[in-house]
């Protein structure tokens, strides 16, 4: 690769170029900051990205990224509430702990039913899901899948495994964006919101 530098920083690059968000110019802009402030970027990057690769692992419970044998949200008394939110991916739990408005736990299925993709129930973390609602006698499951066909289907047949517990079982409303303008808004999420309209 041509790049003018020397073959071992060209690799970084290139290596930096792979993760999600950095093309080949922003993988060369983030390389060359981080050898010029080698003491504020590159030594606490190298000490963390080592930290991270010899703990990182999958929470017991829920399957979030954890450093231990539970994630922090599931090693904190405050948030078992009875309540566990249901998520397709660890992307998802942290988009809903940055809305910061959900403060019980997690349950990370890693991924959706889709008969396209043969992913059946047994590929999911959906019989775990109905073990731990059983054991933790939970009080609430509330299915925060995506708005997809795979991810309603998935909702409906967790709703179906978790019938026989008698837990009550909710879904995210489906609306209009605080601070939404309808202008802006997909078809799809107008009718959803008029759907699911409440008095005033
Ligand atoms: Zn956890």
């Amino acid at each position: 690769m041509a790049g003018g530098a020397d073959e071992p920083v060209e690799r970084l690059i290139a290596l930096m170029a792979r993760l999600p968000g950095l093309g080949p110019r922003s993988a060369r802009r983030a390389a060359l900051q981080m050898i010029r402030r080698r003491a504020l970027l590159m030594d606490p990057l190298l000490a963390a990205l080592s930290e991270v690769a010899t703990t990182v692992r999958e929470c017991d419970r829920c399957a979030n990224i954890a450093t231990g044998p539970l994630c922090a949200i599931c090693a904190d008394p405050r948030r078992a509430t009875g309540e566990i939110c249901v998520v397709e991916t660890v992307a998802d739990l942290w988009a809903m702990e940055r809305g910061g408005a959900f403060g019980g736990a997690y349950h990370v299925l890693g991924g959706v039913l889709s008969a396209l993709d043969g992913v059946g129930p047994e590929a999911l973390r959906i019989p775990a899901l109905v073990d731990r609602a059983r054991a933790e006698a939970a009080r609430e499951v509330i299915l925060a899948l995506n708005a997809t066909v795979d991810g309603q289907t998935t909702a409906h047949y967790i709703a179906d495994q978790l019938a026989p517990l008698g837990v009550a079982i909710s879904t995210l409303a489906k609306g209009v964006p605080v601070g939404g303008e309808l202008d802006y808004l997909d078809d799809g999420t107008i009718g959803a919101a008029l759907v699911a309209r409440r008095a005033i």
